[in-house]
Order: C-alpha cells, then sequence, then structure tokens
C-alpha cells in the first residue's frame, strides 16, 4: 500500500516542469520567472435568477505573458478552483510554445453546474461574468482572447464575443476577442473537431515512426488497434469518430460519467454518442458489457488509452494496473506526476497533453487571425486554384487524345483534383502541419538526448526552450 501524496494539479505541473529544467541550461531565475502564474484574478458576482440572487465565482489566470494576447480556455464546472485554472494557464503556455501559436498562457474558470441553468439563465451568467472580464481586458483582441473548454462551447462563445461588441461598440476587431465561436458570429470551420482531430492526427504522425511505436511496445500501422476512450464529450467523441471511422481502430470501450461499455467488436461511435445525449450517459445502450465502476476500465487490456474527461484520473491508486503501452493525453492533465513516473517506469509511451490537444487552440490560432484579417481562408485562391488545375487535366487530355494514348483519367481523380480547397480543408492541412512539426521537434529531443526518456521531458524542454527565447529577445 503506497502513502505517498498525491500533489495537486499545479504541483504537478511544476514537478514535470522542474524534471525538465533540470536538464536545461537557463539563466539563473529565469526557470522561476517562466514557471510562476502571473496574475490569477477571482471575481465573486451576483445574477438574479429564479427571484433570488445567486452569486458564482469565476477565475481568469495569466500564467505568461511573454507573448500577447494570452489564450486558454474558459471552463465551467463546479471543480473549478484556482489551483486547477493556474494549472491548465501553464499548460496553455507550453502548449502555444510547442505548436507555435504565438500566445501566452491564460485559463479561465467558473464554478458552476451547467446543467442546472437553462438556456437562457446560462446566458446572464455568461454576460454577466465576460463583463466583470472584459473591464479588466481579461478579454480582449490584443490581450486575452478565451475559448471553449469543458462545459462551454460554440453558444457561450458567441455570448462572449456580443458582450464584448457591445462594451466596445467601434472595434473593428471585435470578433477576435474570443475564439470557438459559430460560424455565423466569425467562427471558423473545423474548430469544434480541432482538438479531436489534432488527436488523430498526433496518433498517424506517431505511427509513421516505426521506432516510436516500437518504444511503445506495438507495432504495425493504426489499423486495427484497440483503443479505449474516457469521455465521450466533444474531444473524446471526435477523437473516437476519427480514429474509428477513418484510420481502421476498434473502440473497444468508452468510459462515461455514469460506466462503462466493453465490446471487443467495436462501438458505433455516432451510434453510442446518439443513444448518451438522449439518455445522459451509457447505461442501458443494447449493445457491449456494461460497467458500473467505470473508472476501473482504465485498467483494461487495450493498445490505446485516451483519457479525454477530466484531470488526475490516472493518479498513485491505479497508475500501477494500467496495462495500455500507449497512452496520448486528450485531456488537460489526466496523468499526474507519481502516476507518470510509475507509467513510465513500466515502459508505457505517454503522448503528453499540451502536445495530444494542441489541436484546439492550433485552429483557435486561426479563427483570430481570419478576425483581424476579416477574410474567410481560402477565398482569394479557391478557384484559382481550380482553374490551374483544370488547365493540366485539360492539357493531359488533349495530349492522350493528339497522340493516340488512350489515356482516361478516373473520374474520382479529376474531381477530387479539380476541387481547390476551401476553409475546412485549409483548416484540416494547417492543422496537419502542425501536429507533424510538433512531433517532430519532441522526438528529436527524445530521441538526441540521453538523458531524455520520455515525450513528455521532450515537450517540455522544445516549448520552454521558446519561452525563453522570447524572454531573452524582450531583454529580459
Ligand atoms: N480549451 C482548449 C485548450 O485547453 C482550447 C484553448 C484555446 O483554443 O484557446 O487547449
Amino acid at each position: 500500500m503506497t502513502t505517498a501524496k498525491e500533489p495537486t494539479f499545479r504541483e504537478s505541473v511544476d514537478l514535470m516542469f522542474n524534471r525538465a529544467v533540470s536538464l536545461m541550461d537557463l539563466p539563473p531565475g529565469l526557470e522561476e520567472k517562466i514557471r510562476v502564474c502571473n496574475a490569477t484574478y477571482t471575481v465573486r458576482f451576483g445574477v438574479r435568477l429564479r427571484g433570488q440572487i445567486h452569486t458564482f465565482t469565476g477565475y481568469r489566470s495569466v500564467h505568461s505573458e511573454h507573448m500577447e494576447p494570452v489564450k486558454g480556455g474558459i471552463r465551467y464546472a463546479m471543480g473549478v478552483n484556482q489551483d486547477e485554472v493556474e494549472a491548465l494557464a501553464a499548460l496553455m503556455t507550453y502548449k502555444c510554445a510547442l505548436v507555435e501559436a504565438p500566445f501566452g498562457g491564460s485559463k479561465g474558470g467558473l464554478r458552476i453546474d451547467p446543467r442546472e441553468w437553462d438556456e437562457h439563465e446560462l446566458e446572464r451568467i455568461t454576460r454577466r461574468f465576460t463583463h466583470e472580464l472584459v473591464k479588466r481586458d481579461l478579454i480582449h483582441p490584443s490581450q486575452n482572447v478565451p475559448a471553449p473548454d469543458m462545459g462551454t462551447g460554440e453558444r457561450e462563445m458567441a455570448w462572449i464575443a456580443d458582450q464584448y461588441k457591445r462594451m466596445h461598440t467601434t472595434d473593428i476587431n471585435a470578433r477576435a476577442c474570443v475564439t470557438g465561436k459559430p460560424i455565423n458570429a466569425g467562427g471558423i470551420q473545423g474548430r469544434t473537431e480541432a482538438t479531436g482531430r489534432g488527436v488523430q492526427y498526433a496518433l498517424q504522425e506517431f505511427f509513421r515512426h516505426p521506432e516510436d511505436v516500437k518504444a511503445a511496445r506495438l507495432d504495425g500501422k493504426l489499423d486495427g488497434k484497440r483503443v479505449i476512450v474516457q469521455g465521450l464529450g466533444n474531444v473524446g467523441y471526435h477523437a473516437a469518430k476519427f480514429l474509428s471511422e477513418e484510420d481502421g481502430c476498434k473502440i473497444i470501450a468508452v468510459i462515461e460519467r455514469d460506466g462503462a461499455l466493453i465490446d471487443e467488436n467495436g462501438f458505433d461511435i455516432e451510434a453510442l454518442r446518439n443513444w448518451i445525449s438522449k439518455h445522459g450517459g451509457v447505461d442501458g445502450y443494447p449493445r457491449g458489457k456494461y460497467v458500473r465502476d467505470g473508472a476501473k476500465v482504465l485498467e483494461h487490456d487495450c493498445d490505446i488509452l485516451i483519457p479525454a474527461a477530466l484531470e488526475g484520473v490516472i493518479n498513485l491508486s491505479n497508475a500501477a494496473r494500467i496495462k495500455a503501452p500507449l497512452v496520448i493525453e486528450a485531456a488537460n492533465g489526466p496523468v499526474t506526476a507519481g502516476a507518470d513516473e510509475i507509467l513510465r517506469e513500466k515502459g508505457c509511451v505517454i503522448i503528453p497533453d499540451m502536445y495530444a490537444n494542441a489541436g484546439g487552440v492550433t485552429v483557435s490560432y486561426f479563427e483570430w487571425v481570419k478576425n483581424l484579417s476579416h477574410i474567410r481562408f481560402g477565398r482569394m485562391g479557391r478557384r484559382q486554384e481550380e482553374s490551374r488545375h483544370q488547365l493540366i487535366v485539360d492539357e493531359l487530355e488533349r495530349l492522350s487524345a493528339d497522340q493516340n494514348l488512350g489515356w482516361t483519367l478516373t473520374p474520382g481523380f479529376k474531381q477530387q483534383y479539380l476541387k481547390g480547397a476551401g476553409e475546412l480543408e485549409l483548416v484540416r492541412s494547417g492543422l496537419d502541419d502542425t501536429m507533424r512539426a510538433a512531433y517532430q521537434s519532441m522526438r528529436e529531443v527524445w530521441h538526441a538526448r540521453e538523458d531524455v526518456t520520455d515525450l513528455r521531458t521532450a515537450a517540455y524542454l522544445v516549448s520552454i526552450d521558446k519561452v525563453a527565447a522570447s524572454y531573452r529577445a524582450a531583454g529580459l
């Protein structure tokens, strides 16, 4: 029986950070400057609802302003507290640096159970919280740009954008004050799926490197891999959907709030998600075996484990029993520092959160750029690209006819080749490129340095190096 104490989430992030900086040669004092959270604002505000005043507590934490604006989501959950938003803000700093999104790190949260309030009430609460943050420039296109996180989505972002606009009626860039908005309120195609899509691209890139696959005691391709997903929220749902529908993975277990389902044949994620939204949980689903103690299923045999829900779910109490040889952290901080050590000792490869779930902020970056440039991606070039492709196709067909070569282009090829890239294709291409480049920067460090034995430490080294370089450039 272990008596070791689990650190808090923020302490856990700091422990991982310290482990990495002990391998670096930073100027004295810079290490602490980077590690600490610059400021955390706490606000308590009242909203009159259901005949009485309800007081809510919210936070916006700014971890590092080495680049501005600072970026990071706003979470609605009962577990929100200062320690958590500070840990999440720190992860945002490292995440943005790693994927080269030009932002500092921030995070916000409101202590609320969104399921307890109806839409109209949530709108009033969100607008009031926004008002408090905008007043202090904690929401601002050039200083602090929130986004969705657990418990929030497009709808909340649209309210935030509108509230900001009401308070800054002449700001032409007002829409860039928040990302993750619906398309008709200045959003971008592909933002909702982005974090899950990023998890898919991360795994595709991992499996392009047989050496890395071998390090995880796996072989072959993604096709046919047995996957367990914890949490079928926005991130877990999209990751599971794309991996099963496009890469041939089998989702053999899904863990949700009310328990887990196991089926070695793999689940149809779309059907399961529909069931969950209708019935509020997985219990009663006509396929698979239902297990009430969902957390136990994290310990089930599989090839890839995707924790896509809360922080700290793999901890000192269960790490030793985790069988997955490859864990990809779709959630922020799902593995505690102590569990990380246990898993590493067991030879488990962990694709760390700051990389694995960076797809969200990457596409947020594209949305922010779109808002500032006031034009949708692809609008200028799409038809030009199509007409150039048409030229080639016409020329090939002419050559074939003139020379009697008898070539015919397959209709599928022609259709695909002639279609110019629209916003969604460009967003996916930019995201894929980002995920590949960031993975390669991590794996280079992982393989080149003997003192770096895991991807998380490699990720920290790459990102801290970039943050340190910005501080140096600013003369600090
Ligand atoms: N909340 C997401 C995250 O943790 C997205 C942040 C953003 O897009 O700014 O990365």
